[in-house]
């Protein structure tokens, strides 16, 4: 029997906000446990919530940048459960009303083909605390610095079918909450982190199976191992005559396995009800188009220009907006050499990006000022110097040793254009090498690219090879 998989995520999305959703206290990364935390946050009897209106802002900002209702009115609840990172006994969501109602997310696969993913919604909460099993013999430690973050919640349509198209939908929400600015994305901190469910159906057939849902997937592969893991698991138990159990299973990325946690738990057992510590939310129309119009050029609006009016190939758009910061890396350079977009692309993905890699940094690390990339392309351009040197060039300044013109000036690497001097240098290496010249005027025809290395040699490179092709080809034949 063909099976087939049905996916639904839940990422959440830690808001990059100063200061928690319901108290004034700092959210940064890493700070000593329990030293960003007040009565609000350790859930003190008596204590009220006061919402803060930049968690509001950014969960409209991300409702109105994947075209979703907005709604006018939501509603925080609580969903009570124990743990011991939750000393409210429950945590502050929103369950029936939520901020950000239906949308959409279009997703690009390897192939090229194009997907649109449904956004069921997306609801503001608060995080929990962490329990620190680690530095203390026999006994485990509670930090509540995370307690009271502010989370957007963003729940997907069960219209994901594989793994590869969920890591291309994480791949898109990621880089969409960081050109939004609503979320720093730092996996590894836990700031963006997916709940994966999955279930597997007969192809062909409409109705879904039984999903579970594994919890807290820190990176795309991750993700991906999960996903396959599950649906070959699942296929297995349902194949050999067994059912799948709706339950909440976590991953181990050592073994590549997922284990069951606990079974799953429906809504009603959390006895959602309004919080009534907290108003509902009102958003006005006003704000929503106050918002939109500030909205910056969103990663697929970005790649759409960059094909139509910098005629880039989509291949090389959609590397460039798949990282801001790279992106506007390119758009920095691109000023020097406006008319040549595609070849201050090749740079900036080729030679750049390679020398980066090799050297463990990121884009927002590089040692090379964006002008400076694009000088050297106009230096190309003018035929200030050949793409060879130009790439001597760029080493040069990779190490941090001066602008393009100053390490041309320096260097003495100014490409050689004047004819009569490439036609006294070729002239030389004539004379220098009698027997091959007899030989390729006998017909040995592929000694003509010894001359011309021997000749760029003499130039140090820096002859126009263009020029001194041609030269050449006159020169050797009388
Ligand atoms: P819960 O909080 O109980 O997990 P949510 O509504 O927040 O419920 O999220 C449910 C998620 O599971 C959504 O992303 C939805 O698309 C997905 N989903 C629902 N049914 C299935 C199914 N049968 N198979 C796979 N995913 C599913
Ligand atoms: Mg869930």
């Amino acid at each position: 029997m063909e099976w087939e998989a049905v996916i639904g995520l839940e990422v959440h999305a830690q808001l990059n906000t100063k200061s928690k959703i319901f108290s004034g206290s700092a959210t940064n990364y890493g700070a000593m446990p329990n030293t960003q935390i007040c009565d609000i946050d350790i859930g003190l009897p008596g204590v009220l919530p006061v919402l803060n209106m930049e968690a509001v802002h950014k969960a409209i900002t991300f409702g109105v940048a994947i075209g979703a209702q907005i709604n006018d009115q939501s509603v925080f609840a609580r969903k009570n459960y124990f743990y011991p990172d939750l000393p409210k006994g429950y945590q502050i969501s929103q369950f029936e009303l939520p901020i950000v109602g239906v949308g959409h997310l279009d997703i690009t696969l390897e192939d090229g083909r194009s997907r649109r993913i449904g956004v069921t919604r997306a609801h503001l909460e608060e995080d929990a605390g962490k329990s620190l099993h680690e530095d203390f013999q026999g006994l485990s430690g509670i930090d509540l610095n995370r307690a009271g973050i502010p989370l957007l919640e963003i729940v997907s349509e069960p219209d994901i079918r594989t793994a590869k198209e969920a890591v291309a939908y994480l791949k898109t929400l990621h880089n969409l909450v960081r050109y939004i600015n609503i979320c720093d994305g730092n996996m590894q901190e836990g700031s963006f982190r997916c709940d994966a469910n999955v279930s597997v159906r007969p192809k062909g057939q409409e109705k879904f199976g039984t999903r579970t849902e594994t919890k807290n997937l820190n990176s795309f592969r991750f993700v991906e191992r999960a996903i396959n893991y599950e649906i070959e698991r699942q296929i297995e138990v349902i194949e050999s005559g067994g059912v799948i159990m709706q339950e909440t299973r976590l991953f181990n990325a050592d073994t590549n396995e997922t284990k069951m946690m606990r079974s799953k738990e429906d809504a009603n057992d959390y006895r959602y009800f309004p919080d009534p510590d907290l108003l509902p939310v009102r958003v006005t129309a006003e704000q929503i188009r106050q918002i939109k119009s500030t909205l910056p050029e969103l990663p697929a609006e970005k790649q759409q220009r960059f094909v139509d009016d910098l005629h880039l190939s989509t291949d090389t758009a959609t590397t460039l907006v798949s990282n801001k910061a790279l992106a506007d890396y390119f758009e920095t350079g691109l000023k020097a050499a406006p008319e040549h977009g595609q070849l201050v692309a090749n740079w900036v993905i080729g030679e750049l990006l390679g020398a980066l890699n090799k050297a463990s940094l990121d884009i927002t690390q590089c040692p090379i000022p964006a002008e400076h990339i694009g000088t050297l392309v106009a230096r190309i351009i003018d035929k200030t110097i050949s793409t060879k040197i130009a790439k001597t060039v760029f080493e040069t300044m990779f190490n941090g040793e001066g602008t393009p013109d100053e390490i041309i000036e320096a260097k003495g690497l100014k490409q050689v254009t004047d004819t009569a001097e490439i036609e006294k240098m070729v002239d030389e290496i004539i004379t220098q090498f009698p027997e091959q010249l007899a030989d390729y005027r006998s017909g040995k025809d592929k000694l003509f690219g010894f001359f011309v290395g021997q000749a760029m040699k003499a130039s140090k490179g820096k002859a126009n090879p263009a020029q001194l092709n041609e030269i050449l080809k006159t020169k050797l034949q009388n």
